[in-house]
């Protein structure tokens, strides 16, 4: 396959051989049956990975048990943060690798994989390297009559399954992987059958660390099979989960099993609104950012825009000019800045959601026509929508924009707020006051004033309503990865 814009190293990668599934160490699936992974800006194949079933998923899981009672349970916290500090290195030498992996694999543009995806991933993983040292419990003054001692003590989880999606693919493999790995757990990860290739190469990096045999297990496969025996299997602790809000109940009735302990991170469609005392120089930019950045393949995505009927030409014809100026290519083409969609059939999916918002009476105001490009490309598209299409109610996952006026606070948050999702939500405003009373009525698990998709590790993400159960990031992710004992000792 020609790949003009790629390091050797990252071709070398690429062409040898099928991937392995690293099960304790790497090895073949039991099945031998393999599986593509496809260039989305050609089309055509890329590697090929052996694809794992439930049983492989049952030796990934056996691993992992033995690694959590054996090597991995007398490593010290001091020596936990060690290896975890010593990935974050190695992440870190192999930044400009892993981003072309990552481009070449998701399609998107270089610029975002190189300054977002790897160094958001290493900052994730020294962010929980600094927490295994950290995880204390308390002595509690009860009131029980006697002499007691009385503490808590922090204690890992166990094995955690954790199911990956294709939009950030490593990245989001250390929201899961650090906190799990810092807590003291082992893990099964489960990437997206269309993006593995970055979860082997962290493998790779992991072996290179030290981190004993078994304590990351990795098992690439379908999300009906592999996906589904990890969170069936009964020796699975937890299951961490990102992706669609369909998936989400499907792991939410199988945990249901035997009350595995689960965290979700869904969809989203969340509000943008933008106030006419907003920096309106600013504003712009933070449109084109909250809907085209990773080609609208974000579940934070502010896919609804709500323009205050005093702006709403001035700053609409702004961003259709920077819609329309977006040069689409391959995400390893330093030219691009917005790659193909993963996939056909979610090409597919977006298209047709264009062309229902165009039966439902939507103004196209800039792209929705169809792409003229091999590879899975959408337009940049801007539509003039009203709240009840289905284009501005459901998650579109797509550079897809809907734009709807309004004029009045409480009427916007009201708006805002309609919808079954709760995941972000972005104001942009000069008044504080203003700001903070909108911010405080929206149901959103992260919100953003005169700002969008801004993440740090520090700062926990995770979503109302449907979009989500539990926190990731963050200080409180420690306790989705932890069980909290209390222990009596009788001193009378
Ligand atoms: P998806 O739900 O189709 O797949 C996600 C993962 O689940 C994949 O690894 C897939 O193989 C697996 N899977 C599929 N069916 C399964 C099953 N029956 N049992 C177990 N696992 C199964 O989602 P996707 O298309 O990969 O990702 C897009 C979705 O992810 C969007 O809805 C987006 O909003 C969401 N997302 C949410 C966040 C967040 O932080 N809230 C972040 C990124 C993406």
């Amino acid at each position: 396959m020609d790949l003009p814009h790629v390091s050797a190293t990252v071709r070398e990668f690429i062409d040898k051989g099928p991937k392995k599934l690293l099960i304790g160490r790497w090895v073949e699936s039991q099945s031998g049956e393999v599986f593509d992974s496809i260039d989305p800006s050609t089309g055509e194949r890329l590697a090929s990975i052996y694809q794992g079933d439930a049983s492989d998923i049952d030796a990934a899981v056996q691993a992992a048990r033995r690694a959590l009672e054996g090597p991995w349970s007398r490593i010290s916290p001091s020596e936990r943060a060690r290896l975890l500090w010593r990935l974050s290195d190695l992440i870190e030498e192999n930044a400009h690798e892993l981003s072309q992996l990552e481009s070449l694999d998701t399609g998107k543009p270089l610029t975002e994989t190189s300054m977002v995806d790897i160094p958001m991933t290493v900052d994730h993983f020294r962010y929980f390297a600094g927490w295994t040292t950290k995880l204390t419990g308390e002595t509690l003054p009860v009131s029980f009559p006697g002499d007691y001692l009385t503490y808590t003590r922090r204690e890992p989880l166990g094995v955690i399954g954790a199911i990956v999606p294709w939009n950030f693919p490593l990245m989001i493999t250390s929201w899961k992987l650090a906190p799990a790995l810092a807590c003291g757990n082992t893990v099964v990860l489960k990437p997206s059958e269309l993006t593995p290739l970055t979860a082997i190469r962290l493998g790779e990096l992991c072996r290179e660390a030290g981190i004993p045999d078994g304590v990351l297990n990795i098992v690439p496969g379908l999300g009906p099979k592999a996906g589904a025996a990890l969170t069936h299997h009964p020796g699975v602790d937890k299951i961490t989960f990102t992706g669609s809000t369909r998936v989400g109940r499907e792991i939410v009735r199988a945990s249901a099993e035997d009350f595995k302990r689960v965290t979700l991170e869904l969809g989203g469609k969340s509000p943008n609104i933008v106030f006419p005392d907003a920096d309106l120089n600013a504003v712009a930019g933070g449109i084109m950012m909250s809907i085209f950045f990773n080609q609208g393949e974000v579940c934070s995505a502010g896919s609804r825009l709500y323009l205050h009927k005093r702006i709403y030409d001035d700053v609409l014809s702004k961003v259709v000019e920077r819609a329309n100026a977006i040069r689409q290519g391959a995400g390893v083409d330093p030219g691009t800045q917005m790659g193909p969609l993963i996939s056909e059939e979610h090409q597919n999916r977006v298209l047709k959601y264009i062309e229902t918002g165009i039966e439902d009476g939507a103004k196209v105001l800039a792209g929705g026509r169809f792409p003229s490009k091999t590879g899975y490309f959408v337009q940049p598209t801007i539509l003039e929508a009203r709240d009840d299409m289905t284009v501005a109610q459901e998650e579109v996952f797509g550079p897809v924009l809907s734009v709807l006026p309004f004029e009045d606070l409480s009427d916007v948050i009201r708006r805002a707020n309609r919808t079954d999702y709760g995941l972000a939500a972005g104001i942009w405003s000069r008044d504080v006051k203003k700001a903070v009373r909108v911010a405080h009525g929206l149901k959103a698990g992260t919100v953003w004033v005169n700002g969008y998709n801004l993440l740090d590790a520090t700062s926990p993400w995770g979503g109302f309503k449907q979009s989500g159960i539990g926190r990731e990031m963050g200080k409180v992710a420690l306790d989705h990865y932890t069980e909290v004992k209390s222990v009596w000792v009788n001193l009378t």
